[in-house]
């Protein structure tokens, strides 16, 4: 069946989500079907939901790896030269990466867009939240979803999972779990960007945790689900107080997951010399 607006519309209604709350969308427009009108008509209809909304505006071409670094960062220095040649210098009117997906470019290109906050890859976009994109600072990647934490309002996702949730790296860092440092290709030269959130990959397993605190459509074949993001970080932060490893990927070669499990270990050995 063809979306519509009035078909989108109508599905995010029973979601329920108070209207006068931000949220923060992560979306796959391609796993909603055919959608008459395009991403433009999706972004309409969520615009009904609540006139505040916030995306990741990504852009990872930008990143760069250097020859050398702090240890235990999550990523194998050097030998990254084809991917260093074709990085990219951050220009604000860059498109968002296409991993994030054509929603969140839809958005940033918006006549009414708040257009971007300026972290040169992990920048977000809006409508009407201009103090969560200027709250955000090199050294504070995550503070528009701190921001959104604070308004109360809401996770979004659209047919994405929950390994395109940020808001639960946000609790991973309040958790505190171990952050990254990563470089960024800029007109004034290469910058670190500390505050780095690490893998999402294993994020999935949050999702029976998650789930009294979940509403869920369906729009097409897609899953859409909404989620206070306030009980919803502090479940997570309980879970990872619970288990420091919670919520890592299963992937025994992946450099940032291994490097969160260098971290614990090496800070509960610690713990237990001081006891
Ligand atoms: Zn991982």
């Amino acid at each position: 069946m063809t979306q519509t607006f009035r078909t989108i519309r109508n599905s995010l209604k029973d979601l329920q989500m108070d209207s006068s709350k931000p949220f923060v969308f992560h979306a796959s427009f391609s796993s909603l079907g055919e959608v008459q009108g395009g991403p433009e008509t999706l972004l309409g209809a969520l615009l009904t939901v609540s006139d505040a909304v916030l995306s990741p505006a990504f852009t990872y071409k930008t990143l760069l790896v250097p020859e050398t670094g702090p240890e235990n960062n999550g990523l194998v220095y050097g030998g990254d030269d084809d991917a260093n040649q074709m990085a990219e210098f951050f220009r604000l009117d860059m498109p968002v990466d296409p991993a994030i997906g054509i929603l969140a470019e839809t958005l940033r290109k918006h006549p009414k867009s708040d257009d971007r906050s300026s972290h040169p890859i992990l920048s977000f976009t809006g409508m009407n939240v201009g103090p969560a994109l200027e709250s955000q600072s090199l050294q504070e990647p995550l503070a528009p979803i701190e921001w959104l934490y604070r308004q109360n309002g809401y996770v979004l996702l659209i047919g994405a999972d929950h390994t395109a949730n940020t808001s639960i790296h946000y609790a991973e860092k309040l958790a505190g779990r171990k952050q990254f440092t990563r470089w960024a290709l800029t007109s004034s030269g290469v910058v670190e960007c500390p505050g780095f959130p690490g893998c999402s990959k294993g994020f999935n397993q949050a999702e029976p945790v998650l789930r009294d605190l979940t509403r869920e459509v369906a729009i097409g074949k897609a899953r859409v689900r909404s989620l206070p993001i306030r009980p919803m970080v502090e479940k997570v932060i309980e879970v990872l107080r619970e288990d420091p490893f919670a919520l890592l990927c299963e992937d025994r070669e992946c450099e940032q997951c291994n490097a969160v499990r260098n971290a614990v270990t090496a800070s509960l050995n610690s713990t237990a010399l001081e006891l």
